[in-house]
């Protein structure tokens, strides 16, 4: 798997959700759907969130230099935000729009959207049938959102159907109500890891009494504090923590001792540790040495 071709899937996916955005808004006009114009909303912030997240992703590799000294990585966490803010708003107008249609019911052409809803299910079951074969992370994320789009057309038939055969226009008004939350709920979710790395929250795997139990076991080193421990994006991991060495010791084992830790953290998936070595009762920093609480 070449990056070229993660990067066509992608692309891709983007045309893809594109394309049933530009059909449902369609299909939404036609057939007066409210439900339908949600789902274009929600293929819309895909579309948006896949295209940012490779335009992002971009940026994101260029390299530290004097003005962003971390690098440029935390820009892939700026598309996240920027695609929840358009979804927000995008389902306050859906909602809107339902609860009036709830109150005023509209006349809705059940039996156009029956064919879109097929129609639907065949082109987007295709597409998420070809992506699942992708290999990295945000391929089998798009994937696994291609099959939750296709829940979303046979829902759309489901309601679509029931319509053609009572007069309950109020099915339509309430499946965009329950496609809204459903987007919602996927904001919330995935805001909540960004929100987490901005905070600088402790990364979950590994964890950070497993890094200090690592270098606590070290031979040579008898106590570790002043640790912190953060992500840059959710992936890159920072460590730096104080190291109180044995007492007596040569340089060569002082100098085997730091490579050894250094070589540990990196081994347990640490890109950038920064250790400071000291003797006991002599800690450099004025800060409280002392061990982090549980919160
Ligand atoms: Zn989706
Ligand atoms: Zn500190
Ligand atoms: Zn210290």
């Amino acid at each position: 798997m070449t990056h070229k071709h993660s990067a066509n899937r992608l692309t891709l996916a983007f045309f893809l959700n594109f394309f049933f955005t530009i059909i449902e808004i369609v299909g939404g006009i036609l057939t007066n759907s409210i439900a339908l114009i949600s789902d274009a909303i929600h293929d819309l912030g895909d579309a948006v969130s896949i295209g940012l997240a490779v335009y992002f992703e971009h940026k994101a590799s260029k390299k530290p230099d004097h003005e962003f000294t971390y690098g440029y990585h935390r820009y892939s966490l700026l598309g996240a935000l920027i695609a929840a803010f358009g979804l927000v708003i995008g389902v306050i107008f859906i909602i809107i729009e339902a609860v009036k249609r709830i109150m005023n019911p509209e006349a809705i052409n059940a039996e156009l959207m029956i064919y879109f809803a097929f129609a639907g299910i065949l082109i987007n079951g295709i597409a998420a049938w070809h992506t699942q074969k992708g290999k990295t992370l945000s391929e089998k994320a798009v994937g696994l959102h291609l099959w939750e789009d296709v829940i979303g057309w046979a829902l759309l038939l489901l309601a679509s159907i029931l319509m053609h055969y009572t007069d309950l226009l109020l099915i339509d008004a309430i499946l965009s109500i329950g496609f809204s939350l459903f987007i919602l709920f996927h904001v919330f979710r995935h805001l909540k890891k960004v929100i987490d790395v901005l905070m600088e929250k402790a990364p979950n795997e590994p964890k950070i009494e497993e890094l200090r139990k690592v270098l606590m076991d070290t031979d040579g080193v008898n106590d570790i504090h002043h640790l912190h421990y953060w992500s840059l994006e959710g992936d890159k991991k920072l460590f730096t923590a104080h190291v109180v060495l044995e007492p007596n010791l040569d340089s060569s084992d002082t100098d085997r001792i730091q490579r050894k830790l250094h070589d540990q953290l990196h081994q347990l998936g640490i890109d950038h540790a920064t250790l400071e070595f000291e003797k006991e009762d002599e800690c450099m920093s004025k800060e409280d040495c002392g061990p982090l609480s549980d919160g």
